[in-house]
């Protein structure tokens, strides 16, 4: 078993799972269904999807059981060198367990010509590795492989972004990263799924310096709490975002008037439902946002 119980389970009585792997699983369905009944055993909540490439997983329950599902899952050899990341969770992280069998574990859309982790990607870079790169001011560019709304409320000093709204649209903004193709472009996302293949996409795409943060931002700032990751780690299920204790400043801004704000909301009018940062000034009675003045009016 790799790693630690991410605190006194007196404490912090749940936690969250987030591991991933690419690798050829033969029959998904089989292995999905074999992941529901291992997580619904436990009364795991949160999210795994699995396809031909591999699995790509967020699972809540109590310390105990997620414990006991790394026990009696990873020994798996397909996934025995999986690096499971655990967080404090609050026990109503995700609203169900869902396991679903999808094309890709992480929908880019991109071939396997264009990039495929199971063959080739770029060299990681380990967390050790790229502090000291920080520390000795080396000459790299972190490139920010999610998507802006997550890179708004945190990211690694001086990162540079695409400006994605979601992976699949990386083909359309990587001209804004020409610039780096000779350049040493290191590329971060939150817990290194997205990189596998982003960087890959970038080397294709004839970047010829490519490294890829191992373990992502999550392994980064668990060891490195308050260094150089500026902000808080945006997550995908409904804690929203995620510390590791640390003086950290607050860098995300509320969409609508610019003052200091980590709050997400969605954007309240139903044909929008834009996810931005908005602070409580901005909110309406209900704790309810508009994006715009456009969302506002539609609404009345
Ligand atoms: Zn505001
Ligand atoms: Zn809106």
């Amino acid at each position: 078993m790799k790693g630690e119980a991410a605190g006194n389970s007196k404490t912090h009585p749940y936690q969250v799972l987030l591991f991933y792997k690419y690798v050829d699983v033969d029959a998904p369905e089989e292995l999905a269904a074999h992941i529901r009944s291992l997580a619904a055993e436990l009364s795991l909540t949160g999210r795994v999807i699995v396809a031909h490439e591999g699995i790509n997983g967020t699972l809540e329950g109590t310390v105990k059981n997620t414990e006991k599902f790394v026990v009696r899952f990873f020994p798996d050899a397909r996934f025995a060198d999986v690096q499971v990341k655990r967080s404090a969770g609050t026990g109503k992280s995700f609203p169900s367990l869902s396991v679903k069998v999808r094309e890709e574990i992480v929908g880019t859309g991109f071939t396997d010509e264009e990039a495929n982790p199971r063959v080739s990607t770029a060299p990681r870079i380990s967390p050790e590795e790229l502090r000291a790169w920080y520390e000795e001011e080396r000459d790299f560019v972190v490139v920010d492989m999610r998507n802006n709304y997550e890179f708004a409320s945190g990211h690694f000093k001086n990162a540079v972004e695409p400006g994605i709204s979601a992976s699949r649209h990386l083909p359309l903004k990587v001209e804004k990263l020409e610039p780096l193709k000779e350049k040493t472009v290191v590329t971060v996302c939150t817990g290194g799924v997205r990189c596998e293949k982003m960087a890959a996409y970038l080397m294709h795409k004839g970047f010829t310096n490519v490294r890829q943060l191992d373990g992502g931002i999550h392994s980064y700032i668990e060891k490195y709490p308050g260094k150089d990751f500026l902000g808080t780690l945006y997550t995908f299920d409904q804690r929203l975002t995620m510390h590791f204790g640390g003086e950290r400043e607050v860098i995300g801004k509320c969409h609508l008037c610019g003052s200091a704000s980590e709050d997400y909301a969605d954007c309240a009018e139903e044909s929008c439902h834009l996810h931005f940062i908005a602070c409580a000034d901005c909110r309406d009675a209900e704790g309810r946002a508009y994006c715009s003045e456009e969302c506002r009016m539609a609404l009345v």
